[in-house]
């Protein structure tokens, strides 16, 4: 097992800070998809800064909307009484994702921030993968292409993003908002998407 730094920040401006000061840190939210990357040796963080515990948990009814925090867990929001009435598809979408046990664990944040399932990305044992290695190669561009990109994609990669959650969020013109280095900003999902 590679060695790496464990940290629980209590806010998310000293948890930006963090993976400021080191580039080799990974948020950590449920783990469901982190932690079984850093087993496979996928990711291999020298930092691993625990957001789970974050105040970021609420869904609130904001300005004839719905305010979702990064922390909440896939199963609070799909089984929440406001997203169920007003906002079904991402419901739906959240429960048609993995398995109860998982849901219970996911977060948002952690559900739009996975890592694609290429195959060729979650076996180190290919040499050949852009996004895990840059500069090494595609392997799928001439490998296994079931569940690859058909729209969008580039020379470099053809992996897509694995998510239900976010095709729902795009189909409500759902606006995104990060804290980041310069602050907080705000970006329609659809924007991110395209
Ligand atoms: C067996 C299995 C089946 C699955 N099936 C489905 C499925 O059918 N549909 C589906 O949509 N998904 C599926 N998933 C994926 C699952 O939805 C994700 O693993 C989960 O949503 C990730 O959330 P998490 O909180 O556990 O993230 P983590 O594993 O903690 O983190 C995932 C990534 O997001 C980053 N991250 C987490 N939180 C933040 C944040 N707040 N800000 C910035 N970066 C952040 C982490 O650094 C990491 O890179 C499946 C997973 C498994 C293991
Ligand atoms: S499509 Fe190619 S570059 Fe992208 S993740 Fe898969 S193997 Fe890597």
């Amino acid at each position: 097992m590679r060695p790496f730094t464990y940290t629980r920040p209590t806010d998310a401006r000293a948890a930006v800070a963090i993976a400021v000061r080191e580039p080799d840190a990974k948020f950590l939210a449920g783990g469901t998809n982190l932690l079984d990357l850093m087993k496979t040796g996928v990711e291999h963080p020298a930092q691993v800064v625990d957001v789970s515990r974050l105040p970021l948990a609420g869904i609130e009814e904001r300005e004839g909307g719905v305010r979702i925090g990064a922390m909440a867990r896939n199963s609070d929001v799909a089984n929440h009484p406001l997203i169920r009435e007003r906002y079904p598809v991402l419901s739906q979408a959240l429960v048609a994702g993995a398995s109860p046990q998982l849901r219970n664990m996911a977060t948002m944040g952690g559900n739009l921030m996975q890592r694609t399932r290429c195959y060729y990305f979650y076996d180190p044992t290919y040499a050949e993968c852009n996004k895990r290695n840059p500069g090494s190669g595609c392997a799928a561009r001439t490998g296994e292409q079931r569940l690859h990109a058909i729209l969008g994609a580039s020379d470099a990669c053809i992996a897509t993003h694995p998510g239900d959650m976010a095709v729902a969020l795009a189909v409500l013109d759902a606006v995104i908002r990060v804290t980041g280095p310069q602050g907080a900003r705000t970006r329609r999902i659809s924007a991110v998407a395209s």
